[in-house]
């Protein structure tokens, strides 16, 4: 994976940079010593890394304001931080930038249940907004499988999703306003406690940029009442391609539950070797979950058992308790934890039509023998937002580049079915150079035309998103 070169001119300031920044901030707000900032320099895409030059952690959205303002005076690249949680590489510095890290800034500024909306600090984690609100009988519906680390900052600039977004959207749609620093240190404030923008929709332009457009340091979120229950059920398969064919049947039906997630045989027994939470020993399964009234969650259980019935299933077990329904959950929340235990892997993201899934996972099967490399499915099914994770040995040479090679095909892939490269992790760095296969060069100059409209120096989170030849001359600009 290519980076720019760092560029000496911009290196040669750190030390101007660091004074600077130290005249107008606590003094633990900036960090740069070399053994400190090395926790910093990469995010959950281990495989890259670079330390920054300085890393700068505010308390307030006028110290994020005055930190970029040096930096634009100086011609220093920022890269904004969350909790460093991305798995595409998004927050990984280049050695002449600097950190924003957001995470102090955590609190919650106002809650509001009569308009179900909260407004809190991007820093705060997800988790912790519905733990806000929680006792109240609200909760915030985007749950990543990260949600106790990743913050709303990263949620918002990834447009994340979670298991239970087939049935409430993902951040997008649970997104009213933000509070924005662009680059030159200006902070706007785009929506609001509100559903639909008067104007031009800047929110939908924001969510989703991966730190290109500004640093968002305040989110105004909607809450959802709790439902009055919930239920999964576990249905078990003899292959993938019949539990993907089930997907289909159940959306095609019109059922909406509240997620539908998959996984292959690989990441059934790592999870059992776990968690240990009894799943059967089958090719693949599906956790389905249904929410509502006593007699809503009956009558939609009632018409999911009997599609599955129709693809016999080696099991069909249904939660008659929460004790039941958390043991269901426990295997598919500790998935990626347990793959890890067992073997080095890549965790990919890309989206594909529902109904492409028997197809595509018949293809990621094959391709798998074809590279000599194992890989794992786990995975939102409802929406089509697949996670194959490919095994690999980081130390055995070679191995990560084959890695690469390998889902780079699996994400052509997705695209070719009708898809799209990233479902939910963003592009970042790990997409970067596969962007030419979604959009033709004239797509991504408008997308271009945009940062250039938000941030004219090319200084926010560089070399990320957009392939670097054709970001070369925009990089370049501001040298
Ligand atoms: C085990 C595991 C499971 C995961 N499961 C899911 C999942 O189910 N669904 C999902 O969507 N993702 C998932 N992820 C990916 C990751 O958690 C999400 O992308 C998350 O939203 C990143 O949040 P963060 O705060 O850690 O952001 P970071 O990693 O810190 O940053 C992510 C991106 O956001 C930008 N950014 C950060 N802060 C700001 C800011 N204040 N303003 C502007 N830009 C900013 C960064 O520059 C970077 O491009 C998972 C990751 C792991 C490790």
């Amino acid at each position: 994976m290519e980076m720019p070169v760092p560029s000496q001119h911009r290196l040669d300031r750190k030390s101007e940079l660091v004074l600077r920044l130290r005249a107008i901030l606590p003094a633990d707000c900036v960090i740069d010593d070399p053994m400190e900032t090395r926790a910093y320099e990469c995010d959950a895409l281990s495989a890259y890394r670079c330390p920054p030059m300085a890393v700068v952690l505010p308390y307030t959205t006028e110290q994020v304001a005055q930190t970029l303002k040096i930096c634009h005076d100086l011609n220093i690249p920022v890269v904004p931080r969350g909790s460093g949680t991305s798995l595409a590489g998004g927050a990984m510095p280049t050695s002449d930038s600097i950190i924003l890290g957001v995470s102090r800034m955590n609190d919650v500024l106002d809650t509001d249940y009569d308009n179900r909306v909260i407004r809190v600090q991007t820093g705060r984690t997800n988790l912790s907004v519905t733990g806000a609100v929680e006792a109240d009988g609200f909760f915030y519906a985007p749950d990543p499988s990260s949600q106790l680390a990743c913050a709303i900052a990263g949620n918002i600039a990834m447009n994340s999703g979670g298991a239970h977004c087939l049935k409430y959207g993902v951040t997008s749609n649970n997104l009213l306003g933000v509070r924005i620093v662009t680059m030159q240190g200006d902070i706007l404030d785009i929506g609001g406690a509100h559903l639909d923008a008067p104007d031009l929709d800047l929110l939908g332009v924001i969510c989703g940029s991966e730190g290109q457009l500004g640093i968002v340091t305040e989110a105004t979120l909607r809450i959802i009442h709790k439902p009055e229950g919930a239920l999964p059920v576990l249905l078990g398969f003899d292959s993938n391609e019949v539990a993907g064919a089930c997907v289909s049947d159940i959306i095609r039906a019109g059922v909406l539950p509240v997620a539908i997630e998959f996984m292959d045989r690989p990441c059934i027994r790592a999870t059992e070797d776990f968690a240990k939470a009894g799943y059967p020993d089958c090719e693949a399964l599906l956790i389905i979950e249904v929410e509502g009234s006593p007699i809503e969650i009956e009558e939609q259980l009632e018409k999911i058992l009997a599609i599955a019935a129709t693809h016999n299933p080696v099991e069909m077990r249904r939660a008659n308790d929460l004790q039941e329904a958390a043991r269901i959950w426990l295997g598919r929340k500790s998935a990626f934890g347990a793959m890890g235990q067992i073997n080095d892997y890549m965790c990919l993201d890309g989206t594909i039509p529902v109904s492409k899934l028997p197809y595509v996972l018949k293809r990621i099967g094959e391709m798998s023998r074809e590279f000599g490399l194992g890989v794992g499915n786990v995975f939102h099914a409802g929406d089509g937002n697949m996670h194959p994770l490919i095994l690999y040995n980081a130390n055995e040479p070679g191995e990560l580049e084959k890695c690469e090679a390998f889902g780079a095909e699996i994400l052509k892939l997705c695209v070719e079915v009708g898809g799209c490269l990233t479902g939910e992790h963003g592009v970042g760095i790990e997409k970067r150079d596969l962007m030419d296969h979604q959009f033709t060069r004239d797509d991504l100059i408008a997308q271009m035309n945009i940062k250039d409209v938000f941030d004219p120096a090319w200084l926010l989170n560089p070399a990320k998103v957009f392939p670097l030849d054709a970001s070369a001359s925009r990089r370049d600009g501001g040298m």
